[in-house]
């Protein structure tokens, strides 16, 4: 459960709109006068790869550059995993284009090869020919005849060298996987009163199996695992064979996906090695797994896992997510690398260590305050490598393990992944921030103190926010209704924004200064009444609860402090802008509407919240509305973002010993791929 990372990775471009140009954690490299962070490497379509910076890597020790090395190698090692998952003909697909890429000799500077080209380009992007997003098949936009003269004019030797068929046959497997939008249309298929397996093209089902006939399966597995807790098929391709039968292929060493997990293996036993003691068991528990299939050598491995919060280097490495199967049964590869930031992380301890004092001094009614409070423990990162499900677009913030009993029983890992963070802020900032923030001076602070302050915002939300207060007795948690998932975001963002300019908090160290929290006054009441609106379509209210928090919460201090002018409309050359003229006004309207919210949800006030969330945080102005959209065009910003990872190279003496391991940030997304799909694909079977 990637807790909230859906939604943000889709607010991430426009949330945090008026994120820095150039962040100060995006560290200058050795020798090189660049910022790493956020830099383009590739634009197709509406689709950017940029970079993440990776600090702190320079100062570890070899073991533990090592230890991000193998685990690196093994997070390329299952990337074809994901993409058969995704679609049964993604790595027929993939191999045969990337084999064009190489092989073609014809005209490569035509419009159609390089419309092929992007059309491989989005393929790596999406793992496969479905889009990650809409779900929905994507067709290249040449035609099938001259995609058939490209494959013709490469020889037969080729194709069956890497392929096992020669052009001819390929083609009429390709022809409709790839061009024929009627065929395999959707990748997942969550319409009620369909038969999802039948329509769902993820290969986790084979021999045209029935939806019926899966829950069947498992409802009769958990029958014959009386008292266990373990969670079912997370692993496994279920077939029916000709007979009827129906049986599971676990994804092992020796079953399903040998070839790629026995290489996982080999590089996880190298990271066990280099690994400190309390983590190598850990490791050990997830060779075990991947090599007997056992499903509760994985639930054991969770338990390890969970149990270790302050490692150097963590990873996530496995079949995790379920979004991928329409009955969310079957787990997506995935691997994420991270190292743990010790600055960040002692940021969210702080917050930890102090909750009593946030709580008992916030501005909400004393009968409803939290007489224990206890803050949810998180922990700061960056990201060292992305792999499979996370690779190349990333999430924002992980929360594992998925298994509810495991999280209930010995709870679960919470990160925020800094690097991440700036790398979108960096991308996204400075052309956004140009054409919304009214002056220089706001302009010069996003880019300061954007990324921070998005930062500490995010920490006190997750951490403090959504800890806070209490339920009168007697009122029930459900009691706000449909409106109870907007009152709670709003909740912990007021919280948030209302200490974020707290000398306390200046007091305790989690920011330098109070600019800070102006910083992210600014971002966040021009998000909210203006760049955020891109992202709705014209014409329509808003629907998801963290718009209507943010428009909710944004009109309300606009309207309450509109005769001070706290914050003051201003158009210029036609265009409208926002500026805040009383940050401690501000201030104390985010107290008084976080008191009235607190008290809502704590008597359980139905009318309360319809009242606020209808009036405020519902209706967008269409004048302004259609102005954003009009000012977006303009701009060259992408709608989605991914990442290329660094580069990791060993270094050795002349004897062969390994002495260091190197980080380079100079591979472009297409020499990525290509190297990764050298190293670890194999012929298509
Ligand atoms: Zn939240």
């Amino acid at each position: 459960m990637t807790v909230c990372v859906n939604i943000s990775l889709w607010l991430a471009v426009i949330m945090m709109i008026g994120g820095c140009m150039r962040c100060d954690s995006s560290a200058k490299l050795s020798g090189e006068a660049r910022t790493i962070s956020g830099e383009r490497v590739d634009k197709f379509e509406d689709i950017e790869i940029i970079r993440y910076n990776v600090p702190g890597f320079e100062s570890l020790s070899l073991n533990e550059k090592l230890m991000i090395y193998y685990m690196a190698q093994a997070s390329m090692a299952g990337r074809d995993i994901l993409y058969d998952q995704h679609y049964k003909y993604n790595l027929m697909i993939k191999k045969v284009l990337e084999t064009i890429y190489k092989e073609y000799s014809g005209d490569r500077t035509s419009e159609d090869f390089k419309k092929l080209e992007i059309y491989l380009k989005k393929v790596w992007f999406h793992n496969g020919i479905h889009d990650y997003k809409t779900e929905m098949k994507f067709v290249p936009s040449v035609s099938f005849e001259y995609f058939s003269s490209v494959v013709k004019s490469i020889d037969d030797t080729v194709w069956l060298k890497v392929t096992g068929r020669d052009g001819g046959e390929l083609l009429s497997v390709l022809r409709p996987a790839i061009f024929d939008e009627a065929v395999d249309t959707k990748r997942v298929n969550k319409a009620q009163g369909q038969d999802l397996i039948q329509t769902s093209s993820v290969n986790f089902y084979q021999g045209n199996l029935t939806q019926k006939e899966v829950e069947n399966f498992y409802s009769q597995k958990r029958k014959q695992n009386p008292g266990k807790k373990t969670v079912w098929g997370l692993n496994s391709t279920l077939i029916k064979y000709q007979n009827g039968k129906i049986e599971e292929e676990a994804w092992s060493v020796g079953g399903k996906y040998s070839r790629e997990i026995s290489k996982i293996v080999y590089w996880l036993e190298k990271a066990r090695e280099v690994a400190p003691d309390n983590q190598k068991e850990i490791i050990e528990h997830l060779i075990n797994y991947y090599r007997s299939g056992n499903l509760e050598e994985f639930d054991k491995y969770n338990i390890a896992w969970v149990g270790q919060t302050g490692l150097g280097i963590d990873f996530i490495n496995g079949f995790i997510e379920t979004y991928s199967d329409p009955l969310s049964y079957k787990g997506s590869w995935e691997s994420v690398i991270q190292l743990r930031d010790k600055e960040g992380s002692k940021r969210t301890q702080i917050l930890v260590d102090n909750v009593q004092w946030f709580e008992d001094n916030s501005p909400t009614d004393l009968q409803f305050k939290k007489e224990k409070a206890q803050g949810i423990s998180a922990s700061v990162i960056n990201i060292v490598a992305l792999g499979g499900d996370s690779y190349p677009t990333s999430p924002l913030g992980i929360n594992l393990p998925n298994a509810e009993w495991i999280r209930e029983e010995y709870g679960s890992k919470s990160v925020t992944l800094a690097n991440i963070h700036d790398a979108y802020d960096a991308a996204s900032g400075g052309t956004v921030g140009k054409e919304f923030y009214l002056t220089q001076e706001e302009r010069d602070l996003v880019a300061k103190y954007g990324s921070l302050s998005n930062q500490v915002h995010t920490d006190m939300h997750e951490c403090l926010g959504h800890a806070s207060g209490k339920l009168l007795p007697g009122v029930r948690q459900d009691a706000l209704g449909n409106y109870h998932s907007t009152m709670e975001e709003a909740r912990a963002d007021l919280f948030a924004l209302y200490y974020l300019m707290d000398p306390k908090t200046v007091e305790l160290g989690i920011i330098p200064n109070l600019d800070v929290g102006k910083t992210k006054y600014i971002v966040y009441i021009n998000a909210a009444l203006l760049t955020m609106l891109n992202s709705v379509p014209l014409g329509e209210d808003l629907e998801e609860d963290h718009f209507r928090n943010r428009m909710m919460i944004a009109r309300w201090v606009y309207e309450k402090g509109a005769s001070g002018k706290v914050i003051e409309q201003v158009k210029k050359d036609g265009k409208t802008y926002y500026r805040i003229n009383d940050f401690v006004k501000l201030r104390s309207l985010f107290g008084e509407l976080l008191a009235e919210v607190q008290r809502i949800k704590s008597t359980g006030d139905y009318e309360g919240a319809k009242n606020l969330v209808e009036t405020y945080g519902v209706k967008i102005d269409p004048e302004i509305h259609k102005e954003v959209i009009d000012r977006f065009k303009t701009l060259d910003v992408p709608k989605m973002r991914g990442f290329v990872n660094p580069r990791y190279t060993l270094k050795k003496d002349e004897a062969g010993n390994i002495i260091d391991v190197l980080i380079d940030f100079d591979q472009g997304y297409v020499d990525q791929m290509m190297e990764c799909s050298d190293l670890y694909s194999g012929v298509i079977q």
